[in-house]
């Protein structure tokens, strides 16, 4: 049996929903900004319970547009070293300068006291990141800090679609949230993202900037810095066929998670984040945390080798302070992101997998373990 490390799931039925849709729109001409953009934002805020969504281009342009509408020019914003490099780059591209911090080790995630470290004069906003979409346990306490610093809290919940911390979603614990559709992501448009806020003054601000600063779609005032940040119909018919399937691939991804936990928890050498009861996560990875002196290269090699198992990408495999890109900006280590950036692994997770393809990742990973310690 073979694993990969990803699989993205369209039905047959949803293939040629959007099969259709996409002959409809490419007849009709209305290509871009029109009915379906309006209706996959409707049905994403209803999703989240959020009273707007905002759809762009990029996960990467949701960032941007928030952090412009924040107004982050000329000052410090905070984000964990252990995230994608397209967080600090929308900090960049912004005006702002990215300033990383460590993080908590149960959660993978920035929290008020790895925040605290860092905070300066300059300090504007912080960007928290949800892990492998675990909105975590620590977010109320990271928003007390900064609305008693006067900070904007904002949410890269690229990882995190559907994902709820103590009954609310992903989305309501910050100023504005940025959601990712990149196609390896729990709901894919192929290429795309959202806003999602409840603030109507960022709404407006998101309007104005994914249409190039323009006062309104049919003008030619342009009032704003924007770009070519619009998201195409054909886009998001995809999304809005997808995301009525995140409910089932919800249910499947908990299902998988929790025969893994089983095996994690039984295992004296392995460590997992952990999901508090009442809360979701998404489950966009499946984090394993093995005691120190397991080499993950060659753990990566075995499992694919013997095993026909792919281990889907760390989040992250190096932090973002030890990027060649972003040399300058190295304050210093950040010694719990280096050590579990260094240490942890991601089990493959799908939208549509079985048990006995969970069970054989398993079993490949014993396997792959225990070979470990003979060599080693
Ligand atoms: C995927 C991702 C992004 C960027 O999303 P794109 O849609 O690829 O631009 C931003 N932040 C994190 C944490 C991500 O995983």
């Amino acid at each position: 049996m073979q694993v990969p490390a990803a699989r993205i799931v369209f039905s047959e039925a949803d293939r040629a929903e959007i099969a259709a849709a996409t002959a409809e729109i490419l007849a009709t001409g209305q290509l871009t900004l029109g009915p379906y953009t309006r209706e996959f934002e409707n049905a994403f805020a209803r999703a989240h319970a959020a009273p707007f969504a905002i759809a762009v281009n990029s996960g990467t342009a949701a960032l941007e547009i928030i952090l412009r509408a924040v107004d982050v020019a000329g000052a410090d914003v905070v984000l964990p070293t252990n995230t994608f490099a397209a967080t600090a780059f929308a900090v960049q591209r912004a005006g702002g300068r990215p300033v990383f911090a460590d993080v908590d080790p149960n959660t993978f995630a920035l929290s008020a006291e790895t925040v605290a470290e860092v905070l300066t004069e300059r300090t504007k906003a912080v960007v928290v990141v949800h892990v492998g979409g675990l909105i975590p346990a620590g977010v109320s306490a990271l928003r007390a800090l900064c609305d008693k610093r006067g900070l904007a809290l904002v949410e890269d919940a690229a990882h995190a679609h559907g994902s709820q911390r103590a009954g609310r979603y992903a989305g309501q614990f910050g100023v504005a949230a940025a959601f990712s559709f990149y196609p390896t992501k729990v709901i894919t448009s192929g290429e795309g993202g959202m806003i999602v806020t409840s603030d109507d003054r960022i709404r407006d601000e998101a309007l104005l900037y994914r249409d190039q600063g323009k006062a309104g779609f049919l003008g030619n005032v342009h009032i704003r810095q924007g770009y070519a940040w619009r998201m195409s119909e054909i886009h998001a018919v995809t999304g809005l066929v997808h995301l009525r399937r995140l409910p089932e691939f919800l249910a499947v991804r908990a299902r998988i998670a929790a025969r893994y936990d089983a095996a994690i928890d039984a295992n004296p050498g392995l460590e997992r984040p952990r999901t508090p009861p009442a809360d979701v996560n998404n489950y966009y990875k499946y984090i394993v945390l093995p005691s120190s002196g397991v080499d993950r290269t060659s753990l990566r090699k075995e499992l694919k080798e013997k095993h026909g198992v792919g281990l889907a990408g760390e989040v992250y495999e190096a932090p973002l302070h030890q990027q060649p890109v972003f040399e300058s900006l190295a304050a210093g280590t950040l010694p719990v992101a280096e050590d579990v950036c260094a240490r942890h692994i991601c089990l493959p997770i799908h939208s549509d997998m079985t048990d006995a393809e969970a069970d054989h990742v398993l079993t490949g990973l014993s396997g792959a373990l225990r070979a470990q310690l003979l060599t080693g």
